[in-house]
C-alpha cells in the first residue's frame, strides 16, 4: 500500500544511527491577537517514529497541529518536511508532500460513505483525477480505479474494510476516529499527526488504536500523537514533547518524562485548577 516506505523503515531501524528527521518544527510562536498559544516548539519526528506530543488543556497541542499542517502561519519559526521548508505552502499542497493529520473533533461529511469519505482524500492528494475522471472516461477510469483501491486498502488497515459502504454517521464514535485515520494514510503520507485519536474510545478501543499506531509505525512512517491523557501516549511513543501554556517544559522517553517533576506538576497543577473550577461552578 505504501511503496516507498521500504527504505524509510531500514533506515528508521538501522542499528541505533542516527536518523534524519523527516519533520522539523524550529522555535516556532504562534499569538491570536494578544494570547501567545505557542511560546517556542521545537521538535522532530523521524521516519517509522512516533512521537507524544501532550500536555494540559489549553497548552498548544492543537495549534502546534494546525501550524504544522498550514492552517495559520507561525508567528515565527521554520517547519520543514524532508528538508523542505513549508513556509509558503497552504494546507493541501502539505498533504501532496506526505504530511496528513486527523482532527480533535471528527470532520466527517454526514452524507458520505466511509469509503467516499477516504476517496475525498485520495483527490486531495493524487491531483483532479478523480474529478477529471468523470470527464476524460477511458483513461482516468484506471486512475480513479487505483484511488479505489488505495481507498478500500486504507480502511482495511484501519480495520474498517468491513464497514466501508456504511455512512459515516452510522459508524460508532471509535470508528469514526478510525475512519479519519484512514483518511489521513490514503494520502500516503511521510508523517501522519493524530489529534486526541483516543477521545471517546473506551479501554478496548484505545488497544486497537495502540495496535495500529504500531502497525503504521512499521510502514516507516512517522506518527506525531497529540493526547491529552497519558495512558495511551506511554505505550506508543519513543519519545513525549511535552506542552505547559505554549511552552516545551521537557522531552525524553516516556519514562523520563514520567519522572519529571516540571511535568508531575503541570499535569497536578492543572488537576487542581480543573478541581477547583469544577468546585467553583457547583
Ligand atoms: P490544546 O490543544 O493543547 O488543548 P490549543 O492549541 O487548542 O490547546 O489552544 C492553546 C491556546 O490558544 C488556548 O489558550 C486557546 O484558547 C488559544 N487558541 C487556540 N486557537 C485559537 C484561535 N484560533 N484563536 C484564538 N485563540 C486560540
Ligand atoms: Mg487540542
Amino acid at each position: 500500500m505504501y511503496p516507498a516506505d521500504a527504505s524509510g523503515q531500514s533506515t528508521a531501524q538501522g542499528g541505533g544511527a542516527a536518523v534524519a528527521p523527516l519533520l522539523v518544527v524550529l522555535g516556532v510562536q504562534k499569538r491570536f491577537g494578544g494570547v501567545q498559544a505557542l511560546g517556542d516548539l521545537s521538535l522532530s519526528v523521524a521516519s517509522g517514529e512516533v512521537v507524544g506530543l501532550i500536555g494540559p488543556n489549553g497548552s498548544g497541542k492543537s495549534t502546534s497541529v494546525n501550524l504544522i499542517a498550514g492552517v495559520f502561519a507561525p508567528s515565527a519559526g521554520s517547519i520543514s518536511l524532508a528538508g523542505q521548508d513549508l513556509r509558503n505552502l497552504g494546507v493541501d499542497a502539505r498533504v501532496r508532500l506526505g504530511l496528513a493529520r486527523t482532527f480533535q473533533t471528527t470532520t466527517l461529511f454526514a452524507e458520505m460513505t466511509a469509503f467516499e469519505q477516504v476517496m475525498t482524500a485520495c483527490h486531495t492528494r493524487f491531483g483532479d483525477s478523480v474529478l477529471s475522471s468523470m470527464l476524460r472516461r477511458a483513461h482516468s477510469r484506471q486512475a480513479t480505479a487505483r484511488q479505489a483501491q488505495r481507498a478500500e486498502e486504507a480502511l482495511d488497515f484501519v480495520g474498517l474494510g468491513m464497514r466501508m459502504r456504511l455512512l459515516c454517521t452510522e459508524l460508532s464514535s471509535a470508528e469514526q476516529r478510525l475512519l479519519m485515520i484512514a483518511t489521513a494514510l490514503a494520502t500516503d503520507p511521510k508523517v501522519v499527526m493524530l489529534d486526541e485519536p483516543a477521545a471517546g474510545m473506551v479501554a478496548h478501543e484505545r488497544r486497537v488504536l495502540g495496535e495500529l499506531i504500531e502497525r503504521i509505525r512499521a510502514r516507516g512512517i512517522g506518527v506525531l500523537v497529540i493526547e491529552h491523557h497519558m495512558g495511551l501516549i506511554m505505550e506508543v511513543c519513543d519519545r513525549i514533547v511535552v506542552l505547559n501554556f505554549g511552552r516545551r517544559i521537557a522531552e525524553g522517553t516516556p519514562a523520563e518524562v514520567s519522572r519529571n517533576p516540571a511535568v508531575i506538576e503541570a499535569y497536578l497543577g492543572h488537576a487542581h485548577a480543573e478541581r477547583g473550577a469544577a468546585e467553583h461552578a457547583r
